[in-house]
Parts: C-alpha cells; sequence; structure tokens
C-alpha cells in the first residue's frame, strides 16, 4: 500500500548494506533498516564497488591545492576504491612538495600552471579533478582534455553557459568524459530522501523549501575570489545556493519550467561590491511543486531543505554538511553512518570510465544548473518571471543509478 498514510512506518525496510541509526517514535539509538528504493533496487550491475588492486586504479591529477582540495579530497582518496592521486598541481610548488610527501605522490607528479600541459605525457594519470576558482574550470578542462585525460570538475561547472557548452564540446571532440562533482547526489541521507519520494509513500511533492548561506569573510583567501566576479562568476547562489537548487532538482525529480527571483545585499558592505548577496527566489515545476528558497553570503550558517508532501514532511537539515547530514521523515530521524561522498562520486566517476556506465552529474547536468541560477539572477534583476523550459532533461536519476550500498565507506 505505497499510497497509505502510515505504510512508511509498518513498511519492512530492506538496506543493501550496513544499517543507520533511526531515531524517532521508536526511540533514539535504536538501529532499524531502511528504505532501498522507490522502484525496486538499483541496477545490480552499479553494485558497490570492489576495492581494485593499486595498479587497476585510475590515477588522478588533483589541481588547485585549496581549501577544499587539502581539507577533504586529498583525504578521500584513502577511501576511494578506483580512484588514487598520482598528480598535484599547483602555483605554490613548496605546498604541492609538502603535500605530495604525506600522499605519496612522485615529485615527478608534480605540475604548475604553465607546465600543466605536459601531462599529457604521464601515463599516471587518467583522470584531472579541477578544483580551482570557478572562472578557471573552463580553461584548464580544455587543457586536460588536449591532453587526453578525464575531466572532473567542481561545481559550480562554470561562470556561464557559453563555458559549460565548450567544456562539453571539448571533452566529445577528445573522446573523454566530464562529470561535474555534485557529492551530494552520493551522500546516504541525500539519496534516501530522493528513494522515498519516488517511492510515493508521502504522496506528491507540494512544495520545497530551501535556506543556504553562511558568511563569507574577506581575510579568508578562499572568501577573496568568492567576491570577485572575474573570478567567481557570482556571488552566493552560484557557490551554495546551487546545491539548494539541485537539491530542487534531484529531489523532485522534475525541471524548473519558470522562475521569480528578488536580489538583496546590505548597503555599503564592501564585500558585495561586485557579486550578489541574499537572492530569494521561487521555481515552478511541472508537475505542480513548487520551491521557494534564499541563499546568503552573509547570514549565519544554515543548509536546511524541507519537503512538504501531501502525507508528510521530510527535512534535511544540514543537507549538504561534509560529514553530519541529518534526515528527518516524518517522525523518524534517519542518521546514517558516516561515508566519503567526495570517495563515493570519485569511484563513480571512474566506473563511469571503466566500465562505461552512466554518469549521474555530466557536463549537461552542471551546464543546466548554471543556466537555471543566470536565469535566476536575471530574474532578480529584471523583476519578471523567466521561463526556463528549454526542455532539458536529465540522463540518469541519482535515486536509481547510484548504488545502493549506503553506510559503506
Ligand atoms: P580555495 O581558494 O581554497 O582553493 C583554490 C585553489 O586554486 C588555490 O588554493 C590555488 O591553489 C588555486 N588557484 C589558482 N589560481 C588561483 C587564483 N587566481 N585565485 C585563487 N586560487 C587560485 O577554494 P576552494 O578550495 O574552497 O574552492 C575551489 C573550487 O571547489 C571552487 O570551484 C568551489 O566552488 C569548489 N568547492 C566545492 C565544494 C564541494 O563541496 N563540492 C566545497 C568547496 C569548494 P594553489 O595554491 O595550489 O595554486
Amino acid at each position: 500500500m505505497p499510497n497509505d498514510p502510515s505504510s512508511l512506518s509498518r513498511r519492512k525496510f530492506v538496506a543493501a548494506a550496513g544499517a543507520a541509526l533511526v531515531a524517532g517514535a521508536a526511540g533514539a539509538g535504536q538501529a532499524q533498516e531502511l528504505p532501498s528504493g522507490p522502484a525496486g533496487r538499483p541496477d545490480p550491475s552499479l553494485g558497490s564497488p570492489e576495492p581494485l588492486p593499486l595498479d587497476r586504479q585510475l590515477g588522478f591529477a588533483v589541481v588547485g591545492l585549496g581549501k577544499l582540495a587539502l581539507g577533504e579530497i586529498m583525504d578521500a582518496f584513502t577511501a576511494a576504491r578506483r580512484a588514487k592521486v598520482t598528480a598535484l598541481v599547483s602555483g605554490n610548488r613548496d605546498k604541492a612538495l609538502r603535500v605530495a610527501a604525506r600522499y605519496g605522490v612522485p615529485e615527478s607528479g608534480i605540475y604548475d600552471y604553465a607546465n600543466f600541459d605536459r601531462i599529457a605525457d604521464d601515463p599516471n594519470v587518467d583522470v584531472v579533478y579541477i578544483v580551482l576558482p570557478n572562472a578557471l574550470h573552463r580553461p584548464f578542462a580544455k587543457r586536460a582534455f588536449r591532453a587526453g585525460k578525464h575531466v572532473l570538475c567542481e561545481k559550480p561547472m562554470a561562470t556561464n553557459a557559453e563555458d559549460c557548452a565548450a567544456m562539453i564540446a571539448a571533452g566529445r571532440a577528445a573522446n573523454r568524459k566530464l562529470m561535474v562533482a555534485y557529492r551530494c547526489q552520493f551522500e546516504p541521507h541525500n539519496l534516501t530522501a530522493m528513494r522515498t519520494l519516488r517511492h510515493g509513500d508521502l504522496g506528491p511533492v507540494r512544495v520545497v523549501t530551501a535556506d543556504i548561506g553562511r558568511a563569507t569573510d574577506p581575510r579568508d583567501p578562499a572568501d577573496q575570489w568568492r567576491l570577485n566576479r572575474a573570478l567567481a562568476g557570482s556571488g552566493s547562489l552560484f557557490d551554495i545556493g546551487i546545491y539548494a537548487l539541485n537539491a530542487a532538482r534531484f529531489l523532485v525529480g522534475e525541471e524548473p519550467v519558470e522562475v521569480r527571483a528578488q536580489l538583496y545585499a546590505p548597503p555599503n558592505d564592501p564585500r558585495f561590491r561586485e557579486v550578489e548577496d541574499v537572492v530569494v527566489w521561487t521555481m515552478r515545476f511541472p508537475g505542480g511543486a513548487q520551491f521557494h528558497g534564499s541563499t546568503s553570503y552573509s547570514y549565519g550558517f544554515t543548509n536546511c531543505i524541507q519537503v512538504t508532501c501531501d502525507r508528510g514532511v521530510m527535512v534535511l537539515d544540514p543537507s549538504m554538511e561534509y560529514h553530519a547530514q541529518r534526515l528527518r521523515i516524518r517522525d523518524r530521524v534517519i542518521q546514517w553512518s558516516p561515508i566519503d561522498q567526495f570517495a563515493r562520486e570519485m569511484d563513480h566517476f571512474c566506473m563511469a570510465i571503466t566500465d562505461n556506465l552512466p554518469i549521474v552529474a555530466d557536463g549537461a547536468e552542471g551546464m543546466q544548473d548554471v543556466k537555471l541560477m543566470l536565469a535566476i539572477l536575471e530574474a532578480g534583476r529584471t523583476g519578471r518571471t523567466i521561463s526556463t523550459d528549454w526542455g532539458y532533461r536529465r540522463a540518469a536519476d541519482p535515486a536509481t543509478t547510484v548504488p545502493d550500498n549506503l553506510g559503506v565507506a
């Protein structure tokens, strides 16, 4: 009885692997199995990757040794089963040498931005992972494709749609794959939310609400380029609002057909001379779901997403942490054991390359978000409702494509 309001709590939940802690009506801390997905299990051929011996794992060059690369990505290689780090690309050789020593990258695998093209001759590099400021994604993706490598590119894919199209075209011309690093699509709480919604227990999605913000600090080098339009492309929306936009799309499972928005920046705040601060926007989905949300570079840290359905509410709060998501479905709180989202996304890309499997976040996906964000900003600037019904359909739904190995590190 998938439409019975109480069936969520009655149904025998099946988990493919691992267990989650579920607290709620049954009491905190009790282990309970969770739903594996709506239309049955994901394709078993996409099951949890077995760890491969190192000599069969794909070699990654990490480009840009900043906060994300050093804080998360380098360590993720230890959890990855199909990906290993074999090269570093940095403008700071001393830093690159230190990082290389720590992670076992040979000195011959250290490149700078000028000699990066020599990576074409490096047989230890299969994939270039671009972790640079947004405006540099296009030039380095094109250089990586020219060097014959596959490209994993951090979000946002680029600062404008032309750059996205050029990156996609360069990948096609080189016959190499392109993926945008949307880690939340590999994160168990987000996947559980998607699968529960697709299953239909909660009924049709009526409203998605999301507020995602943090206060930027101009003293932090990682925030300096984010407040610079030439390097960032845009402000809060392109950097963090993108998580709300992307999540609304994967939770509803449809594409928005029109957007409206308002923009606001506190007067005289030097952080917002070039980029937007608060964006409040709405989106209409063709099946009747609505989105309303906000993002900001000045309000307190928050990343909460709520999905209101005909027969219940689910809340992801926080929704986009690196390690500590929390999902509530009606009165049940679901907390999966932590996994490394970056490792899972890298493994997914490796399997897409070696086994020619669909990529859940390919270049077209990255470009769709960029086009939608530009439409939202235009709506904010002009006060108009902007139609976004340009016919895009995503190639692979993460709810059914990402393996059901929740809880497995
Ligand atoms: P950082 O500023 O911390 O790192 C960027 C690195 O890029 C720098 O450390 C530097 O590395 C290199 N770089 C090259 N040229 C420049 C330049 N002109 N200005 C500044 N840096 C330059 O940024 P983040 O690591 O926070 O972000 C990098 C990318 O990752 C962005 O696209 C961002 O949106 C994305 N991101 C994604 C997240 C996710 O969860 N998926 C989270 C955070 C960021 P070096 O010194 O080695 O040359």
